[in-house]
């Protein structure tokens, strides 16, 4: 049993995975940088350990401070979020190395799965379908481009230690092949120290369906069906939901089984995501799906999966951590209506989404039984510029797609942030964008109806926002220079559903 969880992340996901350990009465250690020390993370833990200063490098991926704060407050377990220390092999390893249980998979299971080239070795090996391409051990620049002639144009390289969205190429044409490769290489070794690419058909319709799949340390492993993520800018997640729009009984089973032949090839406990890209361009979601990669942890949008399933994966971690069996068989978990999340970002839409951190004079989250809202900032707070500008990931269920729509829309409507730009009004016009509501979705969406997405809206601010935007300013004794920073996020427009 574990009585004692430390929790080696920051923000809403920290915040997240302390609700689950506390609802369970297990302990919850956290650790802050310089910079979180106030942080809500922190307010939510049991106790907390300084890890070191602002800077990620040495603090949240610091093995050695984090290791030292679990000896420190007597915690006997490690969950490490997403992000950060979650796929490091050599973290797991460490944990291991002082007696500590890892909330994740086996550090063998990540190194497996941690390079793309090596994944796709496994995977081929175990009969899961991948995108025609190459992922081989030669990587002189003439077989790369005999590789990618023989491919056929476009073809995407990416980085075989890539992640993040980091360090894919597009190539077009033969004549630009050579060049490409260089450059890819050369980022590649600047970004993961690591100079090995792979060459993928690159589909230009293409949608991205990952599976969410779950093992435990006796051999069973179950998926919880599948995440449409295909709305996406500059390859990073958007707006995901569950299932996958239009995908039929049928591809659904088959998808699954193919994630779960994927976990057992590596004998997976744990969470994990199946990432498979679909060619949509005939059969939308239920075109031929190709293995992409496969993350090793649990996922940014996993809230989606627990909206339609009514299973919480962070006790499932927890329990799978503490040996227990999964807790259902394939044939119980159930898929129940449809769920979507929007990434709430301090980010600047009309300024190519620069990130724009910044003070948070007032946040305020609705509260609803079928919609959720996981932040790890509060009015007051500071979104720093050391790391992610997330603010919060919102979340709502339905009956159905359309009503999931409504939801969302209607809590994005009345959520408050003021103080940072964020990209709120984006989103609204993204999941109210009438080809997204005729699930018309492929990872270009975004870049396609950019213009409409952008547009400045008609109409003025949302009466919730107008209320909360004046409270705060009589509440508090708002500074001439705290009133010149503060940007209402550009105003939303008047709900297309509601
Ligand atoms: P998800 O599918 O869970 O959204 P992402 O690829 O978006 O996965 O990664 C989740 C988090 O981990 C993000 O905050 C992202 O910035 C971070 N991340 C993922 N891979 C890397 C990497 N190789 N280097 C740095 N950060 C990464
Ligand atoms: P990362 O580790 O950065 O998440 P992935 O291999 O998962 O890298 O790819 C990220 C995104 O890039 C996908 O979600 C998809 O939008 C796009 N992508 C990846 N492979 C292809 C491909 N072969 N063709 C078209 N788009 C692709
Ligand atoms: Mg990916």
């Amino acid at each position: 049993m574990i009585r004692n969880l430390l929790i080696a992340n920051r923000g809403e996901i920290a915040v997240r995975v302390a609700r689950t350990a506390r609802r369970l009465g297990i302990q919850v250690t956290a650790v802050y940088s310089d910079s979180d020390a106030q942080a809500m993370h922190v307010d939510y833990a049991d106790a907390a350990v300084r890890i070191g200063p602002e800077s990620a490098a040495e603090s949240y991926l610091n093995i050695e401070a984090v290791i030292a704060a679990a000896r420190e407050s007597g915690a006997d377990a490690i969950h490490p979020g997403y992000g950060f220390l979650s796929e490091n092999a050599r973290f797991a390893e460490a944990c291991a190395e002082a007696g500590l249980v890892f909330v994740g998979p086996s550090a063998q299971a990540m190194r497996d799965m941690g390079d793309k080239a090596a994944s796709k070795h496994v995977m081929e090996k175990a009969g899961v379908p991948l995108v025609p391409g190459y992922h081989g051990d030669d990587q002189t620049i003439e077989t790369l481009s005999a590789a990618a002639i023989d491919i056929g144009f476009p073809v995407l390289i990416k980085a075989s230690a890539g992640g993040g969205g980091r360090g894919m190429r597009i190539v077009e044409r033969e004549t630009d092949i050579s060049e490409a490769l260089d450059a890819a290489r050369r980022e590649a070794m600047g970004a993961f120290g690591d100079d090995r690419v792979l060459i993928e058909k690159y589909l230009t319709t293409p949608r991205h369906i990952e599976v969410q799949v779950f093992g435990d340390n006796h051999g069973n492993v179950v998926h919880l069906f599948e995440r449409d993520c295909s709305l996406q800018r500059r390859y990073q997640k958007v707006i995901e939901e569950a299932p996958a729009p239009g995908m039929s009984q049928a591809r659904r089973a088959e998808i699954g089984a193919a994630a779960v032949a994927a976990a057992k090839a590596i004998d997976y406990a744990g969470a994990g995501t199946v990432e498979f890209i679909v060619d949509a361009t005939h059969d939308g979601a239920n075109g031929p799906f190709y293995f992409m990669e496969m993350n090793t942890r649990l996922q940014v949008e996993h809230p989606v999966t627990e909206f339609v399933t009514g299973l919480d994966l962070v006790e499932w971690q927890i329990r799978v951590a503490e040996g227990d069996p999964l807790p259902l068989a394939q044939d119980e978990i159930v898929l129940n209506g449809h769920a979507i999340e929007a990434r709430l970002y301090a980010e600047d839409p009309a300024r190519d989404f620069l990130p724009a951190p910044g003070h948070v004079l007032a946040f305020e989250a609705p509260v609803g039984e079928a919609t959720r809202v996981d932040t790890g900032i509060r009015t007051g707070d500071d979104i720093a510029v050391a790391y992610d500008p997330m603010i919060a990931k919102v979340i709502a269920h339905g009956a159905d797609r359309d009503g999931a729509i409504a939801a969302l829309d209607q809590v994005l409507a009345d959520l408050v942030c003021v103080g940072p730009i964020t990209n709120q009004a984006f989103l609204r016009r993204a999941i109210t964008h009438p080809e997204f509501v005729a699930a018309h979705l492929d990872t270009g969406f975004i870049s396609r109806h950019g213009d409409a997405l952008l547009a400045e809206p008609p109409g003025g601010l949302e009466p919730a926002l107008i209320a909360v935007s004046a409270k705060v300013l009589a509440e508090r004794q708002v500074t001439a220079l705290e009133l010149s920073l503060i940007h209402i996020s550009e105003p939303t427009r008047p709900r297309l559903i509601s």
